[in-house]
Parts: C-alpha cells; sequence; structure tokens
C-alpha cells in the first residue's frame, strides 16, 4: 500500500460510523467479539435477530478486502454468532455492496437475519 492509500484510508476510518463503534465513541449493543471482529445488533432490526459482523479495522467492502484469510474468519465468526443466537431453524447472511446492493454503510458488514421465515427473492 502506497503512503497516499494509507492516508486515504485513515481519513475514511476517521469518519467511519463502524469504526467509531468499534472504538467506543458510539454506543452500540455488543452481542460478542474476537481479536479482529465485532458483532452488534442493527439500530434498526429487520428481523428478531438482525446483528451485524464487521471486521475491527477499515474495510469499504467486499472488493475492498485482499485477504482471503480476513473474509474467511469474518464468516466463521458470523456463523458462531447465529448459532449462539440459537438460530437453529435457519438465517440469511447477507453483504451489501455499493449502490445496487444497497450499501448504506461503507465498512464491509456481515448482516445476520433469523429469527423468522425469510421471503426470496430480496427486494
Ligand atoms: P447496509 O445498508 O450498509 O448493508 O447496512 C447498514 C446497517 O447499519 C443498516 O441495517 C442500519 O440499520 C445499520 N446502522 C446504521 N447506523 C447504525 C448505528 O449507528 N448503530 C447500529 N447498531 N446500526 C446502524
Ligand atoms: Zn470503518
Amino acid at each position: 500500500m502506497n503512503a497516499e492509500s494509507t492516508t486515504n484510508l485513515k481519513e475514511e476510518s476517521e469518519n467511519c460510523l463502524f469504526c467509531k463503534i468499534v472504538k467506543g465513541q458510539i454506543p452500540a449493543d455488543i452481542v460478542s467479539q474476537g481479536d479482529n471482529w465485532l458483532a452488534f445488533r442493527d439500530i434498526n432490526p429487520q428481523a428478531p435477530s438482525h446483528i451485524l459482523v464487521i471486521p475491527k479495522n477499515h474495510v469499504a467492502n467486499v472488493t475492498e478486502c485482499n485477504e482471503a484469510a480476513e473474509l474467511g474468519s469474518l464468516f466463521q465468526a458470523a456463523s458462531g454468532v447465529a448459532r449462539d443466537e440459537n438460530l437453529d431453524q435457519g438465517f440469511r447472511l447477507v453483504v451489501n455492496t455499493g449502490e445496487h446492493g444497497g450499501q448504506t454503510v461503507f465498512h464491509l458488514h456481515i448482516h445476520i437475519l433469523g429469527g423468522r421465515s425469510l421471503t426470496w427473492p430480496p427486494g
């Protein structure tokens, strides 16, 4: 990573809502966490269980994440959080990406949605 992209990343991170949650600058209903990830309840839940799992370091979206291991451990974390939430009847993991994907917060996150029967296709 060159000096310019390091500076941009730092600026993005300083203005990022989810980075502020990671740093404890904005309160959140934290469910669990690991060394590199944090799980907290969505402020506007779309299902009885609606949890967001995010990396603790700033990554804008899935296309910006070049680390296969980081993505793998984030999905593994989401699966563990869903298990602990007793979503044994099923759940959905969603990663909205970019404008058409409906992404509104530009810090990578996996939505865990469960606790009700979900329809398909999504809107
Ligand atoms: P996206 O639309 O980017 O996939 O998802 C962003 C999610 O973040 C939305 O479901 C939205 O409700 C949630 N969200 C936005 N602001 C906050 C906040 O301040 N706290 C929490 N816990 N969730 C938030
Ligand atoms: Zn961030």
